[in-house]
């Protein structure tokens, strides 16, 4: 099976298209401003807390993990995952579950958190038998739209206004990505 990866998961809740785009290797805008805040949130925004951005490379799964931390007395970890607000939290949600259940794969016990400094939130996240199901649906839209020989066409959606492929996709259309669906 070919690498997921846990951006990949995040955004098949978000649009399929970029998930096209992504899994294709067609990278997005590098100097986007989004980008750099997502950047700064993770690097600056817990300096108190032991916590590390960890890299893993698994067998067909790239993680880079926000912040991992064991957890005192209790062989476990906790894998938190930082954005920048809770607009999109049901991709958050589902791109660390990905992550709890590849650590549960390869015999790491973890829980996870999603960080939200900006709104000072700080929500459990938990792979359930329902949220098990849930991953392993969004997993199969994955492969199916890495199969399509090409990207499904440009949909506005929300997230398009802060997109970093929002300039590839609507650049030639009469179609204003600002706009809410
Ligand atoms: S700009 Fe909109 S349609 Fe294009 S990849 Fe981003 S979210 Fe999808």
């Amino acid at each position: 099976m070919e690498r997921v990866t846990g951006t990949l998961v995040h955004y098949a809740h978000v649009c399929p298209r970029k998930v096209w785009l992504m899994a294709h290797e067609l990278g997005p805008d590098e100097d986007h401003p989004l980008l750099e805040l997502g950047r700064f949130l993770g690097e600056r925004t817990y300096p108190r807390e032991r916590l590390r951005r960890v890299s893993l490379a698994l067998p067909g799964a790239g993680m880079v993990l926000d912040w991992v931390r064991a957890e005192d007395g209790e062989g476990e970890l906790l894998v938190a995952e930082v954005k920048k607000s809770s607009r999109l939290l049901k991709a958050a949600r589902l791109q660390l579950l990905f992550y709890l259940k590849r650590l549960e794969e390869h015999g790491v016990a973890a829980r996870g958190e999603l960080r939200i400094p900006q709104e000072r939130k700080r929500i459990p996240v938990e792979l359930t038998p329902e949220a098990e199901r849930e991953l392993a649906a969004a997993l199969a839209e994955i492969h199916a739209l890495r199969e399509q020989p090409l990207p499904p066409p440009p949909r506005r959606v929300g997230h398009c206004r802060g997109c970093a492929y929002a300039e590839f996709c609507w650049a030639e259309s009469d179609l204003d990505p600002e706009e809410e669906r």
